[in-house]
């Protein structure tokens, strides 16, 4: 058994899957469920209007589109861009092409360094998403 703190709320809580304490993952739940319901009504919604009709914050909206939990309606391209080239996506974090090049890189670097493991690349996304809201 594994206790952690909750990076939400700070609440000493048993980690299993989520690293989030069971009351904040009921409340992600449910601003997830706000969201898709809203994106459903409305989808061509952009990120503003998302945000401030379901009260979700627009970094939540943005990471159930990145986690590709969400995926946005074909014809909106207002709301995600790629991380790489900053083309309009719907769903995950890069376009078609960036990932592709991306797996490409990745698959040769693997054959080369050995040390980058999942662990790594998430400190690393976390860093830089940290740096952003600044
Ligand atoms: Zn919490
Ligand atoms: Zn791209």
């Amino acid at each position: 058994m594994e206790l952690r703190n909750c990076p939400v709320c700070g609440k000493l809580f048993v980690y299993t899957v989520r690293n989030l304490c069971p009351d904040c993952v009921k409340k992600d739940e449910e601003n997830f469920d706000k969201v898709r319901r809203y994106l459903h009504d409305f989808p061509m919604a952009t990120l503003e209007e998302i945000a401030e009709n379901t009260g979700v914050p627009a970094k939540s909206v943005l990471e159930y589109l990145k986690e590709g939990r969400l995926m946005l309606k074909k014809s909106n391209l207002n709301v995600l861009s790629c991380e790489m080239c900053g083309s309009p996506i719907l769903t995950g974090r890069y376009c078609e092409k960036c990932a592709r090049e991306i797996k490409n890189k990745m698959d040769s670097l693997k054959y080369r360094a050995i040390g980058l493991n999942e662990d790594m690349k998430g400190t690393l996304h976390l860093s830089k998403l940290r740096k952003r809201e600044k």
